[in-house]
């Protein structure tokens, strides 16, 4: 199978700007930055998403992308911090390689979020959370 950018980042074959590395994880500047300081914490095993991800792998990423997101924001005086993780295409997955973004945000920046106009029919959240829940 092809290697994924980021392997490629991870093996060396490729350049990236490296804000933090241990023996799991490696995190990067994204190339085409929301912000100034945008980071990708990546696992070094291949996972695809999260769905792949045994928890603990998870939990672990969460750490890293904690420590470094708590970092940014104070190193860059960010006013706000998202962490995201797209999984799949429809949810805007571009690499196909598990990473989680880091973006430092900053009042008035221009950058929107969706907007959940929706709302819930009578009964249907209930019915929702009650087949989230089946699930468990
Ligand atoms: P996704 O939409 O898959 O969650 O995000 C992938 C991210 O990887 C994008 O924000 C994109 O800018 C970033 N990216 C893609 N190719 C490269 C690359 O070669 N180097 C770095 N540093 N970031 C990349």
């Amino acid at each position: 199978m092809e290697k994924t950018i980021f392997q490629k980042i991870i093996d060396r074959e490729i350049p990236a700007t490296i804000v933090y590395e241990d023996d799991n994880f490696i995190a990067i500047l994204d190339i085409n930055p929301v912000n100034i300081g945008h980071t990708l914490v990546i696992p070094k095993h291949p996972w695809v998403n999260m769905y792949e991800m045994p928890a603990e792998d998870f939990d672990h990423m969460m750490q890293v992308a904690h420590m470094l997101g708590v970092k940014i924001k104070n190193t860059l005086e960010a006013d706000g911090v998202n962490i995201i993780m797209n999984n799949d295409a429809a949810a805007g997955q571009v690499v196909f390689h598990a990473h989680v973004h880091i973006i430092p945000r900053y009042t008035g920046d221009g950058h929107e979020h969706w907007h959940g106009a929706r709302g819930y029919n009578e009964g249907e959240a209930e019915m929702i959370a009650d087949k989230i829940m089946e699930n468990y």
